[in-house]
């Protein structure tokens, strides 16, 4: 493994680590974390929203016999209902909920706006808390911030001086927040890289125009992660294993360090920009969106018309995919009848992917009025 220090903190984290928002299973999620943590993987990065609130018990199991081999990250909000005092009691119970003793870091999620970061860093707001929790025992080395914004709101978090820690979206396929990662770096924060690869895209086998980024026995997740590796800005990578035998693939990324140069970056970013980008939309299933006041599915409509684009891609046969994805022709219609475009699900996309005009597209194909419910 290759470790990396996070930013100025003195904590030493793997270049490779866990993303936790796609296990399949309890039994998937220890296999994978068992191999990980075998091949020197020791950062986990969690939320209690994950896998339904699943996973935090998940990880939380299958690291506790191993504690010291891995850091745990968890996180919180900003706003009200994480006010300093609510936080610390919530993180208290949560930890022994967890049966673990400690977090190793907390991360502000969604700091997308100057308000939300203000409202983190407010006297008595999450950030106190989450330092009253630090001195108390609670977290171990520091706070850290996911960030989804704009990158006047980027650098004024960093250079708030409370973060260890960015964890940002980022990868061969969206770059746009590159300059980011040396801004962060050149002031001693740590750079996480969540969607490693573009949504899956880029480790994607049938995706021929992708083939420059395999591997000796591996496919094009190879590249994109090496791609990451050579980035001396990024300290680790978050990457959402659905499967022990990814973990294996993904290490066989790590060989021949001395090849990660700048020149090697900058070699498949070249590359990278003579295939035709994919179309379609990046939905990466995180579930962000899915509290809609009308009933509908955000998620489970997005990934539909991601793979819809990926593998189809063919109008005609829009109505009946939904259909399959979306718990029957009735349910698929009704549901997107009841959307009122109110724009809340598109609020929370850390993607900025356009929902509504994914459902107008789907109402559109399966003949629905306003009206029609
Ligand atoms: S835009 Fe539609 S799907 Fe999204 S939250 Fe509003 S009603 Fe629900
Ligand atoms: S549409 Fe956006 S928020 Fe919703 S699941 Fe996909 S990436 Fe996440």
């Amino acid at each position: 493994m290759i470790y990396h220090e996070l930013g100025a903190s003195g904590v030493k984290i793997s270049a490779l680590s866990f993303g936790a928002m796609r296990w399949q299973s309890e039994a998937a999620c220890r296999a994978i974390m068992e191999r990980g943590m075998d091949a020197g993987l020791n950062y986990v990065d969690t939320s209690t929203g994950y896998v339904d609130g699943k996973s935090h018990v998940w990880v939380a199991n299958a690291i506790r016999q191993r504690r010291s081999d891995i850091m745990f990250s968890t996180k919180t909000g900003y706003g009200q209902a994480h006010k300093a005092k609510i936080f610390e009691k919530a993180l208290a119970e949560r930890l022994k909920t967890l049966r673990l003793d400690y977090a190793d870091m907390v991360q502000v999620w969604g700091i997308e706006t100057m308000a939300t970061l203000e409202a983190a860093l407010a006297k008595g707001g999450t950030v106190d808390g989450a330092r009253q929790a630090q001195r108390d025992g609670l977290v171990r080395h520091g706070i850290g911030f996911t960030f989804h914004g704009p990158p006047e709101v980027f650098r004024a978090a960093v250079d708030s001086g409370e973060f260890i820690s960015a964890t940002v979206s980022y990868n061969l396929l969206n770059r746009k927040q590159e300059d980011l990662l040396a801004y962060a770096a050149e002031r001693g924060v740590g750079t996480i890289i969540m969607n490693p690869l573009g949504g899956g895209i880029l480790g994607m086998a049938e995706r021929e125009e992708f083939g420059f980024l395999r591997g000796p026995d591996a496919g094009s997740a190879y590249g994109a992660l090496r791609f990451l590796l050579a980035n001396q800005n990024i300290s680790a990578s978050i990457v959402g294993f659905s499967a022990v035998e990814e973990v294996d693939e993904s290490a066989r990324a790590l060989a021949q360090p001395d090849e990660l140069t700048e020149s090697y970056r900058r070699t498949l970013i070249k590359r990278m920009a003579e295939v035709p980008q994919p179309e379609g939309n990046f939905c990466t299933g995180c579930g962000y969106c899915k509290d809609c006041p009308e009933g509908f599915k955000p998620p489970k409509f997005m990934k539909s018309m991601r793979d819809f684009a990926r593998y189809i891609s063919e109008s005609a046969r829009l109505a009946p995919w939904l259909a399959s994805r979306y718990e029957g022709a009735q349910a698929a219609a009704e549901a997107l009848a009841r959307c009122v475009e109110c724009g809340q699900c598109e609020e929370k996309c850390p993607q900025k992917l356009p929902i509504i005009q994914e459902i107008r597209r789907a109402k559109t194909s399966l003949g629905i009025s306003k009206e029609t419910p």
